[in-house]
């Protein structure tokens, strides 16, 4: 069985990849389990070798994966170079890992306690079709530098960089069976991911509706399980904020990646007092916006991943107020202009439900404990933005904001060593930083007695 690989900006089919069934998912996972055994007892400082050339290798590569992730996911060829840059960056950060993930000595009466982070074993990554190479790299990284073999299924819609990858690693020298790409459908090898015993954790980024079904799964084995899902974050505008930038930052705070981004500030909240001013503002910026095939250097938005996905999103703008729209190409390829709503309340159905396409919602607001209550009232809990001179306030809107990454006068939400992750029924976990590679590992504790 084999799956077509479409480009999205054009339509054509770029390919066939296989689509690996039960059986082979099988057989994968049992020859990662045979190679943990052998890559846990691997020197610290020779994993950190090998990440690193895996690196380096990548880094060699970036314009070919650029390339690759251009023709398959419809990505500008400067934000897929950011991509494929920032494989590299993660793989670097952690190759910095296996001789740090140290445990501690706890002063006990009679001996000796100490802790020690014990790889899991094999780690089940699965990954969606919004951003493929930085979200494989978020689960790969960490779990291969603390000791654990990976076995990762990218989107059926977009598995061709990831398939680069492991042969890059292979390339790098990392040892057979320690990172293996399974390209096919969810319903088999994800699902496989989630109940064969031998997978000790699964690492899943995609919809709600999906990740709460593995979780669900995952219990029966009490498998160890991060979940970054979707989001509907708040771009909260305050009057005495800095409106010229907030206005010129708020669509790329949601149309980069034409909106198929879980962090998207998708619901922009505007005081009251700015709220006229502001979409003036944002009309010109909306209107500049780039949207143009993703192969040249000037694109800064590209077409929507398939044919459903871009129906999926028409269906949330019929009948919707549209205050004004960018522009794009015709087709052939899957395009939809960026699109700016007013939302009548904050029930309407573009407001509250992911749309995962370049559109946003606007909405005024009184005060800040109204835009509190606003930005918290919905069951997401991503990301989110705070455009304010106050210092007070913004610190106070931080803390208030139910969300695992917030920003302040700031669009931005990923840096590879800081905590990334969600709140509510946007996840469960973090990645990236610290905290993500101690959730590769189990924590053991050894009491050693000393007397006689
Ligand atoms: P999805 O269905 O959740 O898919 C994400 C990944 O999970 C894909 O690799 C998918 O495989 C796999 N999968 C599907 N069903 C599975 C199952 N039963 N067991 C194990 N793995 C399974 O997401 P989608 O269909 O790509 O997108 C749908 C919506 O999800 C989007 O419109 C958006 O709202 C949200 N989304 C969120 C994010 C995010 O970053 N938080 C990313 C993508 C999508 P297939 O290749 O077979 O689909
Ligand atoms: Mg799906």
């Amino acid at each position: 069985m084999t799956t077509e690989v479409v480009d999205p900006a054009t339509g054509e089919v770029l390919g066939k990849v296989p689509s690996t069934s039960v059986g082979e998912t099988d057989a994968a996972i049992g020859r990662a389990h045979v190679a943990f055994e052998r890559w846990r007892g691997v020197a610290p400082g020779e994993r950190a070798r090998v990440l690193r050339r895996f690196a380096a290798v990548v880094d060699a590569h970036v314009e070919e994966l650029a390339g690759l992730e251009v023709r398959n996911s419809g990505h500008p060829i400067g934000n897929a170079r950011w991509e494929a840059g920032n494989v590299r960056d993660v793989l670097d950060y952690y190759a910095g890992a296996p001789e740090r993930l140290t445990g501690h000595q706890i002063p006990v009466p009679g001996g000796l306690d100490v802790t020690f982070h014990e790889p899991l074993g094999v780690v089940g990554v699965i990954v969606p079709w919004n951003f493929p190479m930085p979200i494989a790299a978020w689960g790969f990284a960490p779990a291969l530098a603390a000791g654990n073999t990976v076995v990762l299924k990218p989107a059926e819609l977009t598995p061709l960089t990831a398939l680069r990858l492991a042969e890059l690693g292979r390339e790098a020298g990392l040892p057979d069976d320690v990172f293996t790409v399974l390209p096919g459908a969810g319903s088999v090898v994800g699902e496989r991911f989630v109940t064969h015993p031998a997978v000790r954790k699964v690492c899943f980024t995609g919809s709600t509706e999906v990740g709460t079904r593995i979780m669900a799964g995952c219990a029966a084995q009490v498998k160890r399980l991060t979940l970054e899902l979707g989001g509907k974050s708040a771009n909260l505008v305050f009057a005495d904020a800095d409106l010229a930038r907030a206005a010129a930052t708020a669509p790329y705070a949601v149309f980069d990646n034409a909106g198929q981004d879980c962090c998207a500030r998708s619901r922009i909240l505007v005081q009251r007092p700015v709220y006229d001013r502001f979409l003036e503002l944002l009309e010109p910026a909306v209107r500049a916006l780039r949207v143009e095939d993703p192969t040249r250097e000037t694109a800064e938005m590209g077409p929507l991943i398939s044919a459903a996905q871009r129906d999926r999103v028409a269906g949330y703008v019929d009948g919707a107020k549209v205050a004004f729209t960018g522009s794009c190409p015709d087709g052939p390829g899957f395009w939809y202009p960026p699109t700016v709503l007013l939302a009548d309340s904050p029930a309407d159905r573009h407001w509250r439900e992911e749309i995962f396409g370049p559109v946003v919602s606007v909405l005024p607001f009184d005060d800040e404990a109204d835009a509190i209550r606003l930005a918290n009232d919905t069951e997401y809990g991503l990301s989110g933005s705070i455009w304010t001179r106050d210092v007070g306030r913004a610190v106070r809107v931080a803390r208030a904001v139910e969300a695992g990454n917030l920003s302040v006068n700031s669009h931005s939400s990923v840096r590879y060593w800081t905590p990334f992750g969600g709140m509510k029924r946007s996840g469960l976990g973090r990645e990236l930083g610290q905290d993500a590679l101690h959730a590769f590992t189990d924590v053991k504790n050894v009491f050693i007695a000393t007397e006689e």
